[in-house]
């Protein structure tokens, strides 16, 4: 069952339409999360910028185990920044950044970095109510309803509309279950 309040999802929609404006998009453009963080002023590293990772550890993020993990924010002096695995593909990326700048914009704890003596990384997690509300504002600003719904009224296949907000299928179909858009069209066609 959903943790979210009521009202989350349009709150999330309201923000989306918010930072298209801010950021000068139209209301159905694509939203590239880089530009979203530049404008919130959080910092976007790859582990390659960041300093004092041992080489083994590295090597570990980035060459023997890319998809164990996709991003992780920590939190510098009050400035968040965001450490994203830059082996993924830009689709996922934007997934990836999108809900990292999620936690952000809705206050949510950072989640600490701590170095083991033994040179690991240990992650602290964000609890399960955070997840589900990062996940639903990440996946509205990348894609809001309207543009959904609009574009899929129109006939466009998943595979186009996903190349324009530039997010994999897996995320635009979720998208499609969770705003009810799929149902809406199945609705209409059988009207
Ligand atoms: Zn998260």
């Amino acid at each position: 069952m959903s943790l979210l309040r009521r009202g989350f999802k349009t709150w999330c929609e309201n923000a989306a339409r918010g930072y298209r404006r801010e950021l000068g998009l139209e209301p159905f453009a694509p939203l590239d999360p880089r530009l979203l963080a530049s404008k919130l002023g959080v910092k976007i590293w790859t582990p390659h910028d960041v300093p004092g990772v041992p080489p083994a550890s590295l090597r570990q993020l980035t060459k023997t185990e890319p998809s164990s993990w996709s991003a992780v924010t920590i939190c510098v002096a009050d400035k968040s920044l965001i450490i994203i695995n830059d082996q993924d593909s830009r689709e996922r990326q934007n997934n990836s950044l999108a809900h990292e700048i999620s936690h952000i914009v809705l206050g949510h704890k950072a989640a600490q970095v701590f170095v083991s003596s033994t040179g690991q990384m240990l992650l602290s997690e964000y609890d399960r109510l955070q997840e589900e509300e990062a996940n639903c504002l990440s996946g509205t600003l990348i894609v809001p309803r309207d543009a959904l719904l609009s574009f899929l009224a129109q006939g466009h296949d998943h595979a186009r509309v996903a190349a324009h907000f530039g997010v994999t299928k897996e995320v635009l179909q979720m998208r499609i279950n969770l705003t009810g858009v799929g149902k809406q069209l199945a609705n209409r066609r059988h009207a």
